[in-house]
Order: structure tokens, then sequence, then C-alpha cells
């Protein structure tokens, strides 16, 4: 259990981060004639207190993974632990965001952050400290009384990342939740998160489909074949924190790491092309771009 705390208000949060292990899972869908195979045989940890970065292709099985590791479904085969307890449904000891907005219209920015501990009647002092312990911390005090439609799209994740911590998941798992930002909101999103992991240390898994995203953000990188999901290489991205972007752009270990993943993920797409698919033609042509840029 760790413990941050801020000086100005004297709010501390206590931490505590968990370990998830996927172990020979599969799960597929439809019945014997027409199954499809979208995860299969897969072994990994997220381990704690790490941020670990799961990268593949669209359609390589991401999302089912992250719904197998929710809890919103069961792997058809093998097991999912927390801390070695078997994961039999969703719990508040896992929190997922999506890549969809998920901010209530009608309700403003402090309000939306309070949402979680609220519907489960549990707003004390604690957490109302806590409520603008995060606003600062996103750098949105001055917009808690704005509408979700008031805001920027980058100030509404930064919202959802807010709202999402305060009710302090064991492990917190993100379905690309940058994705469809413009470039450069995206970069700064890349370093608020990045900054909030480096102070709290909770257990994070973060799914994508952007090398610059994963290399920046990844203390290990995941990188998965083609659908049925599997983990096809684990890289260490031994990339000393805090990370700036400026620094990791320049740094050349994070280059040399990015061209190995690159050069993974090329092979994979390879294999699925050769197979005919129309997907894995187009992951080739945009990461063959990546590589000569
Ligand atoms: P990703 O998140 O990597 O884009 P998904 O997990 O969304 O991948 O989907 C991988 C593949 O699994 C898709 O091609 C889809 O056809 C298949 N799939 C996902 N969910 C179901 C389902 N409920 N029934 C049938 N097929 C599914």
């Amino acid at each position: 259990m760790s413990v941050v705390s801020d000086s100005r208000t004297g709010t501390r949060l206590r931490i505590k981060a968990s370990e998830m292990r996927v172990a020979e899972a599969s799960k597929s869908y439809g019945d014997a004639h027409f199954r499809t195979d979208v995860v299969k045989d897969c072994s990994f940890t997220i381990e704690r207190s790490k941020l670990t970065v799961m990268i593949g292709p669209s359609g390589c099985g991401k999302s089912t993974m992250i719904r197998l590791l929710a809890g919103f479904e069961a792997p058809s085969a093998g097991t999912i632990t927390i801390d070695d307890k078997k994961v039999t449904g969703p719990g508040l000891d896992r929190l997922v965001l999506f890549q969809e907005t998920a901010l209530y219209p009608w309700m403003t920015t402090y309000d939306n952050v309070l949402y979680g501990p609220r519907a489960r009647g549990a707003t004390n002092k604690e957490t109302l400290e806590l409520a603008e312990f995060l606003l600062n911390k996103v750098g949105l005090q001055a917009f808690r009384d704005k509408y979700p439609m008031q805001l920027s799209g980058g100030m509404q994740r930064r919202a959802e990342l807010a709202r999402a911590m305060i009710n302090n998941p064991h492990v917190m798992i993100l379905d690309e939740p940058f994705r469809g930002l413009d470039a450069m909101t995206k970069e700064l999103m890349w370093e608020y998160y990045s900054s909030l992991y480096e102070e709290n240390r909770r257990t994070n898994f973060f799914v994508t489909t952007d090398i610059d995203e994963a290399i920046f953000l990844a203390d290990r990188l995941l990188i998965m074949s083609n659908i049925p999901c599997r983990v096809r290489a684990v890289l260490e991205v031994d990339v000393p924190r805090p990370r700036k972007l400026a620094e990791v752009v320049e740094n050349d270990r994070a280059n040399q790491i990015k061209m190995e993943a690159l050069s993974i993920l090329h092979e994979e797409a390879m294999k699925s092309f050769s197979r005919g698919s129309k997907a894995a033609a187009d992951f080739v042509e945009a990461y063959s771009k990546r590589m000569k840029g």
C-alpha cells in the first residue's frame, strides 16, 4: 500500500496496487462450425505497480481481452486471477476506462468527478478532498463548474481520468482512451496520464494501437499476435521516469525499442497479409509508413 499526498491540501490517497495473471486463457465465439477463436492460449502478467501496455493491430482481440480482465465475460478456457483470486465477474478492484466519452452531459465537471462515490453512497470528507486533489492534478480546477460540452476534447478526457481515479481501483484498465484526439492534445494527455501514474504507481493496463503512445507510457510492452490474440513478445521499456515527451523522442534506447516493436508487429501483419486479411493489408501499409518516418 503506498500513500500519495498533496502538500497544498494535505489530502492523502492510499493506493493499493494489485497484480493480475492471465493463464492459458482462450475465448471463442459461435458454435462448432462457425467458431472464431479470438483469444487462444494466452498468458501474461500485469505486474503490481507497473504500467503494462498491450499493443497489437486492430481486430487482434485486445478489447476481448479487456472484457475478460474486467470480468464482463468469462474465458472459454484458462484462468484470470487478481492477487491469486479467480476473476468471476466485475468488481470495484478493477476499473475500465473506454475510449468513448463517459461524462454525463447534464453534470458539471465536479459532479461528474464525484459520480462514482455518490452512486455508491460513499461520499465523505476524504472523497471530497480527493475530488479537489484530482481536479488540480488534471488541471481542471478552473473548469469545475463547466458542463462537458463547454470543455475541449482533451479536458473531457482529463475529467474522465479524474472520475476514474476517484474510485481508487487496484488495477486501472484503459482501452485506447486517447483515440480520436488530435496529435497535440494526445501528446499532452500522455504527459498528464504518465505523471499521474508516476505519482501513484497504481497497477495500470493500457491498450493501444499507437506505437509512440506505447513506448512513451510503458514500463512493459506486450506485443500481441494477430487474431487469435496471444503474446508475441514482451519488451521492458527501461527508459527513466519521470518521462517528458521531448526527451523520450530523442532517447536512443526508446527508439531502439520502438524499432524492435515495429519489426515484430510488421512480421505479424505480414503473416496475416499472406492469409489474405484486408485489415492486415491496411496495417502493413500504415506501419511501413511509420518505419520510414
Ligand atoms: P481489437 O480490440 O483488437 O480491435 P476485438 O477484441 O474487438 O479486437 O475483436 C477481435 C475479433 O473478435 C473481431 O474480429 C471480432 O470479429 C471478434 N469478436 C469480438 N467479439 C465477438 C463476439 N461477441 N462474437 C463474435 N465475434 C467477436
